[in-house]
């Protein structure tokens, strides 16, 4: 048997890369299942895989195929919704070292309602995040002020974050470190700069995440091609349509503040072993709040993810 990393896929079809860079189109012997989620597909980039190689002619020359016969267990993966909100899952990636989140303060606006569902959504991937302020050539002087308290904020709960601008080229030397031998995601609204940037540290590498509000007018469903792009100074960059940010995995509320790293943290502090943070007398949380240890936009983000998904669970 050999061994390889899945690098593209579409749906039927699967290119495994051995150690040596060769590339062997694979199908997948029967039905793999993954715990927990209906899943489309079984395989999926980013996965390590054990195929086998059968002739196809009796052809010396002819190509060899590949069934794919076992996966390596998954650090982690990353799962898009079906549009129906049916349980169907499709997984668009596995094995992901970084999730690089694209903001910008303008042009458009990044809310941080949107940075921290990002970020809670990856910490229950159990994948790192990098955010990336983007346009900071653009920034006026109220801009300039938020960006500082953002910077903060979110480097004090451990999250790495860099300031760059595609245009004036300020802070692509250290995207292009922080991106370098890792398997990286990339994810951010619509015009914040993602292909800009990608295109600059990697020219001719053309991302089909643009390409996805298109396939959204025309109602056509391409969720099953997903690849692995090798970056020239080393590392992939999985690329998929449309991700603008990864699927929510289905929380309970409770988990919710499991994955706001600094409320997890000091909620060992309340009263209550259950605390929810919203009501409870002797809520370590409010009171961290109330002081300035944690930032109210966190608090409020998180209070919204506990509101919107209020009537799918029982209360506390
Ligand atoms: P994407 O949808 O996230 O891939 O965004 P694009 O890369 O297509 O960028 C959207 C627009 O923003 C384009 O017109 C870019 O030229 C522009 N842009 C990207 N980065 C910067 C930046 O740092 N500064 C400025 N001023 N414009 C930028
Ligand atoms: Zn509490």
């Amino acid at each position: 048997m050999k061994k390889g990393l899945v690098i593209k896929s579409t749906g039927s079809w699967y290119t495994v890369e051995d150690e040596n860079g060769n590339t062997f189109e694979c199908k997948i012997k029967g039905k793999f299942r993954i715990k927990g989620i209906k899943n489309t597909n079984p395989v999926t980039v980013g996965d390590r895989v054990g195929f086998t190689l059968q002739k196809v002619s009796a052809d010396e020359n002819e190509a060899q195929v590949g069934l794919i016969t076992s996966i390596s267990e998954r650090k982690n993966y990353i799962i898009r919704r079906s549009i129906n909100l049916s349980k169907q899952a499709h997984i668009i990636a596995a094995n992901i070292d970084q999730a690089v989140l694209v903001v910008t303060l303008n042009f458009p606006v990044t809310t941080t309602t949107f940075i921290d569902r990002f970020l809670a959504s990856a910490e229950a991937y159990r994948i790192p995040v990098l955010i990336v302020f983007n346009k900071i050539d653009r920034y006026n002087e109220k801009q300039n002020k938020d960006l500082e308290i953002l910077l903060n904020t979110y480097q004090n709960i451990g999250y790495k974050c860099l300031t760059t601008s595609a245009k004036t080229g300020d802070g692509l030397d250290e995207l292009k470190k922080a991106l370098k031998d890792k398997t990286n995601v990339v994810n951010g609204h619509s015009g914040v700069g993602k292909s800009t940037l990608i295109n600059i540290l990697e020219p001719g590498l053309n991302l089909k995440t643009k390409e996805i509000s298109d396939i959204h007018k025309t109602g056509k469903h391409t969720t099953t091609y997903s690849a692995l792009f090798k970056l020239n100074f080393g590392g992939y960059i999985i690329d998929t349509p449309g991700i603008k940010a990864f699927g929510m995995l289905e929380m309970e509320a409770w988990e919710i503040s499991h994955y706001f790293v600094e409320i997890f943290k000091i909620s060992e502090n309340c009263q209550y072993n259950n605390c929810s943070h919203t009501h409870e007398p002797g809520c370590a949380v409010k009171d961290a709040v109330k002081n300035g240890k944690i930032a109210q936009t966190r608090f409020i983000s998180y209070l919204g993810m506990l509101e919107a998904d209020d009537k799918h669970r029982p209360a506390f």
